[in-house]
């Protein structure tokens, strides 16, 4: 598009008539109309926009209408990309910028390609949001609809949170795997709520949007939800309680008071600085950030430990048991006797054990195509009782559940599952541990995937390795670091006999 400007307003050149029109990027500075009283402006609009910042193509209003409320001084245009900087997702790499012959300003356009998995943002497209009355939800003091309890690391970091939301200011929750941490959130998110603010939590997985938001809707049940990933339906809403995928934040702007992020180490988040700018953008200019992790990045440790980041740890599961330790095995070279379309002797005898005994068994592979390999010849001893599973699997949540009810007992994986699936009494190995794709974080990840039941609350975790790395040994050390800041700082249940 091409505007022109006239006593300090953007007028959209649709139909090209005027000589002296140009892109938005082509004007150094963008008016902004004050607001005249009165102006009845559309309501429908104001709730698609408010705290959002959208191209045009994602409102569904004509654009009349949007220039009225602009020229109204509701709504304002800002710059898509200038002088090479995208100002939806932050990106500035000259490699991520692109041009093209673009029709409509007629010329060479600058786009961005980090984020045109969102719609294309180019020169002369504006970034539209709404600057009128702000949206208001009611007050509702009668919110949280929850009886549990909270086990007591999990209250140290419920109050941290509360208060973070109070004071609107950043913290981590730094939990371990198997803590509860969402139940973390429940009166933070209702201190928010009852203030009349706005919530949004943001995780880098849509499985893990889609388990939460019926679970949230439940403890919250008066309260509007909206549910946010790629594909789903309640784009145009816009709710006091968001739940979302990180991606999805690049939409909003200055819309929410507490913004959680759930897992900010997992991939994509922790790649992307791009989200980091979106969670930043997303947040009202006040507004608080409560980051969730059980293995938070070397970066975020050392903001904590130079005190930039307020740290809350539960260094203890809900159940109050210890997390249990991985402990290592030499295996030889493994990749060879694969080869020979066989495990070296110990892994396959640890497997027989735990099978025998009718326990669930996790074995991490470092890559689809030996994960593909060993699946193959496991099969011919355990047949349809094995399965595997990898990020290219399509019938991925189905093969898990089937592991879940127990039809499959050896689920062969990939770093995929590192996280979120929980099956008691599961018994967990490595094999190839010293791979590089086994960092700290996920083998921490991985350990966390034992002893999750109260009932269960023990489980093997074995590293099956071909020369010990420091990333076995770091992450090992991380475990007994909080099982020794659980014990001793009277965080678990039962331990006499430890
Ligand atoms: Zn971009
Ligand atoms: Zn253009």
């Amino acid at each position: 598009m091409r505007f022109q400007e006239k006593n300090k307003i953007l007028i959209p050149d649709i139909k090209r008539k005027f000589d002296d029109s140009r892109k938005i990027s082509d004007f150094p500075h963008l008016p902004h109309p004050l607001i005249k009283s009165p102006y009845s402006y559309s309501s429908e609009l104001q709730q698609f926009l408010s705290g959002k910042r959208l191209l045009h193509d994602e409102l569904p209003f004509p654009f009349s209408e949007i220039q009225e409320h602009y020229e109204q001084g509701h709504i304002s245009y800002s710059y898509g990309v200038l002088n090479g900087l995208c100002y939806r997702c932050g990106n500035s790499a000259k490699s991520l910028m692109g041009t093209f012959q673009c029709a409509r300003c007629q010329g060479t356009c600058m786009y961005c390609r980090k984020c045109i998995m969102m719609g294309r943002v180019s020169e002369c497209t504006p970034l539209i949001s709404w600057c009128g009355p702000e949206l208001s939800y009611e007050r509702n003091s009668n919110l949280l609809n929850w009886k549990g309890t909270l086990s007591k690391g999990q209250q140290q970091a419920s109050d941290k949170v509360v208060q973070s939301v109070k004071e609107r200011a950043s913290v981590l929750v730094w939990a371990v795997c198997g803590a509860g941490k969402t139940e973390v959130l429940f009166d933070g998110i209702r201190a928010a709520l009852t203030e009349r603010q706005r919530v949004c939590i943001a995780t880098p997985r849509t499985d893990v949007v889609l388990e939460l938001s019926p679970r949230l809707q439940q403890v919250f049940p008066s309260t509007e939800i909206a549910t946010l990933y790629g594909g789903s339906e309640d784009r145009t809403k816009n709710a006091p309680l968001t739940i979302a995928t990180t991606h999805q934040l690049l939409r909003y702007y200055h819309a929410f008071d507490t913004i959680v992020i759930d897992e900010v180490d997992a991939f994509p988040y922790s790649m992307e600085p791009m989200l980091q700018h979106a969670a930043n953008e997303a947040r009202k200019e006040d507004g608080t950030i409560i980051y969730l992790s059980a293995t938070p990045s070397k970066e975020m440790q050392r903001d904590v430990s130079r005190k930039n980041l307020p740290c809350v740890v539960i260094p203890a599961r809900y159940h109050g048991k210890p997390l249990p330790v991985p402990t290592f095995e030499w295996c030889g070279n493994w990749r060879t006797s694969i080869t020979k379309n066989k495990l070296p002797r110990n892994v396959s005898a640890w497997i027989a054990r735990h099978y025998k005994e009718n326990k669930p068994i996790f074995l991490f592979v470092p890559n689809i195509k030996l994960l593909e390999k060993i699946v193959e010849f496991l099969k011919m001893s355990y047949g349809e009782e094995v399965e595997g599973v990898h990020s290219k699997d399509k019938e991925r949540k189905e093969k898990v559940a089937r592991f879940r009810e127990g039809t499959v007992r050896i689920l062969v994986t990939t770093t995929i599952l590192e996280r979120g699936v929980t099956v008691s009494n599961v018994q967990v190995a490595v094999l190839g541990a010293e791979d590089t794709i086994f960092t700290e974080s996920a083998l921490v990840q991985i350990a966390g995937r034992a002893g999750r039941n109260a009932k269960f609350a023990t489980g093997e975790v074995r590293l099956f390795h071909y020369g010990k790395t420091n990333e076995m040994v770091a992450a090992r050390d991380h475990i007994k670091r909080m099982n020794y800041r659980a014990k001793h700082g009277g965080f678990l249940k039962g331990d006499r006999d430890e």
